[in-house]
């Protein structure tokens, strides 16, 4: 089998997250990196890119400003090189377009060297002191250390997947299936940020659309992102560090405290969507049915009458409705991807079955002495709810860049939060635990990428 020469770092999935380690790197003269993404070309959720949808987050969390603001790679340099940075400041817009940041980090993708398109990973082995990474149809490539970047699996809810076929199916290939959708029944299931993005586009003023609309959440209303100050410090790297030092049960409550600053419907938009049922009852007349249905579980569904039977349970009682298509907005899952599947054994997991991540984010796995497992959005049960977001993308990559440095090539100190959040005490940890601990240091010696140690970036400490 053809082998590459050998990497420092390879980087598994080219979306925002390993994009951001790549411009990160970039700098860092002796590292020698691989970025390998399954697509021809970069996209950013492109089954979900509708115009007008926008950026839940300020576009100074681009890939690399808040950790490097001289790095090249930023989003107002991709203004400026593509020659609207007037135009962009003169119609100051309120949010960044979901499309224009796709073109940006296109943009970076295209200019990094070291990301290579059409390799889709198959498999990952541990061999003689380094990862065998596997693409279809392509060399082998081995390194020293990866990093997962290959983004979250739709979720469906299990009893739900044996539904899923052309008449029920997962928000993220929506634009392809929206055809199928003209004058039907639609039944879309989730109170978040993209069952409300559909719901906006299926109710829009467009000929070929649906003839009726259901909106079912099992939240009791159709609640709103909590985007006050207060809950925007959960996305700040000194929260992020507090967090990281709570007992595991506190950790799992917060993230269930504060689901509403991560998983709520931005205000603008719900303030749309209601201003067009306005519409559609009171100036346009009936000819669009809607039906929003807050506080509904559904517990279960089956082929029907050429559609789909749907049971939804409220805190009450239960009820029944017919959809002919329906769209789960159900949410992501993080876990292990399927090219992992060989060290699932060697990976250590906490109480709820998700795998442990470092403070430098890496895993904590048999060969972490020498060989590191970095990994990207999966830290929500030790970060907090900022993790699979944009917001601490830039910080953690700069964490990941120091980490395989062994040095902080990045100088990530930050503001303590105006807030004093309580400490809580720890349960006595296990000799074991303690042991372990010991070993594990921020910065390990024998670790570093390229030669001795990282070059000194411009604009790094
Ligand atoms: C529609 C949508 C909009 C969002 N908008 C925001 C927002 O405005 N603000 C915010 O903070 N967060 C937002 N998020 C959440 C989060 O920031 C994004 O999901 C973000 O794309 C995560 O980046 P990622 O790089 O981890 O994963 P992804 O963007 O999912 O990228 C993963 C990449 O890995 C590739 N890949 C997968 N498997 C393999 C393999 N085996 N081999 C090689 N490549 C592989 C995929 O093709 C893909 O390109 C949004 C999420 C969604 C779904």
């Amino acid at each position: 089998m053809k082998h590459d020469t050998q990497y420092d770092v390879v980087g598994v999935g080219v979306g925002p997250a390993n994009l951001s380690l790549a411009a990160l790197l970039h700098p860092v003269a002796d590292a020698k990196a691989l970025f390998l993404e399954a697509r021809d070309d970069f996209a950013w959720h492109p089954g979900l890119l509708m115009y007008g949808s926008t950026l839940q987050s300020p576009y100074l969390k681009d890939l690399v400003t808040l950790v490097d603001p001289c790095n090249p790679f930023s989003f107002f340099n991709f203004l400026v090189k593509s020659r609207r940075a007037y135009r962009f400041l003169v119609a100051d817009p309120p949010a960044v377009s979901r499309h224009e940041f796709a073109a940006y980090y296109r943009w970076a993708a295209h200019a990094l060297p070291s990301v290579r398109f059409s390799s889709p990973v198959r498999s990952v082995r541990f061999e003689d002191g380094a990862f065998s990474i596997e693409t279809a149809g392509a060399a082998t490539v081995r390194s020293r250390h990866l990093v997962l970047g290959s983004g979250a699996q739709p979720f469906v809810p299990p009893h739900m997947k044996a539904l899923l076929g052309p008449k029920a199916f997962h928000a993220t290939n929506f634009l392809d299936r929206e055809p199928d959708l003209a004058g039907k029944t639609v039944a879309v299931i989730g109170g978040g940020q993209t069952g409300a993005e559909i719901v906006q586009r299926l109710l829009g003023p467009r000929s070929g659309g649906p003839a009726h609309v259901m909106w079912v959440t099992r939240r009791p209303n159709f609640l709103p992102l909590d985007e006050s100050p207060f809950a925007n410090e959960y996305f700040t790297p000194a929260y992020a560090d507090y967090f990281y030092s709570l007992p595991a049960e506190t950790r799992i409550a917060l993230n269930d405290q504060q689901k509403y600053a991560s998983d709520g419907v931005s205000e603008k938009l719900l303030e749309q969507i209601y201003q067009r049922l306005y519409e559609i009852d009171f100036i346009e007349g009936d000819t669009l049915g809607y039906e929003l249905l807050a506080g509904r579980e559904l517990v279960a569904a089956e082929h029907a009458a050429g559609g789909v039977r749907l049971k939804l349970q409220t805190e009450h009682s239960s009820e029944e409705r017919h959809a002919d298509i329906v769209v789960f907005c159900t949410g992501y899952k993080h876990g292990l991807p399927d090219y992992m599947s060989a060290f699932k054994p060697l990976i250590e997991h906490d109480g709820t079955g998700t795998p442990v991540v470092r403070q430098d984010f890496s895993l904590a796995w048999a060969r972490e002495a020498t060989n590191r497992i970095f990994v990207h959005g999966m830290a929500r049960n030790f970060r907090g709810v900022a993790e699979p977001n944009l917001g601490l993308m830039s910080w953690r990559s700069g964490n990941i860049v120091n980490a395989l440095a062994s040095r902080p090539v990045y100088d990530l100190a930050t503001v303590p939060s105006p807030v004093s959040w309580p400490k809580v005490p720890h349960p006595p940890a296990s000799p074991e635990v303690v042991a372990q601990q010991q070993q594990q240091q921020h910065y390990p010696t024998g670790n570093a990428v390229g030669s001795s140690a990282l070059s000194r970036a411009p604009g790094a400490v």
